[in-house]
């Protein structure tokens, strides 16, 4: 079967969910972790959403990560296949609001 390469402005969580070994992760910068998503939960919902445009969210801290990961589990290390820089849809003054104050939180603002 023939894939279509992936670009950051239109992969979904449709195309990655089909490969078992694809990840996604993004860097949190408050608690300077790499933090995993689980594709299955975006894809319940969210599955043909190009993933630039969706929000994500620290579960711990409540950072809005700036780029998400698509990485590609190999024996030992992981690879990146592609860095997306985040253009969420839904952002508003209250996103930003919470972002700061996050950054507060954590120190970085
Ligand atoms: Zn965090």
């Amino acid at each position: 079967m023939e894939q279509r390469p992936w670009k950051a402005e239109t992969v979904t969580a449709r195309d990655v969910v089909a490969h078992r070994d694809v990840t996604l992760s993004f860097h949190c910068q408050g608690c300077n972790l790499v933090v995993e998503l689980d594709v299955w939960k975006i894809g319940l919902r969210l599955a043909d959403m190009p993933l630039q445009g969706l929000r994500f969210r620290c579960s711990r801290c409540g950072l809005y990560p700036s780029t998400l990961k698509v990485g590609r589990r190999n024996f030992m290390a992981g690879e990146t296949l592609l860095t997306i820089p985040l253009k969420p849809r839904c952002w508003d003054e209250s996103h930003s609001a919470n972002q700061t104050a996050a950054l507060r939180r954590v120190g970085l603002k």
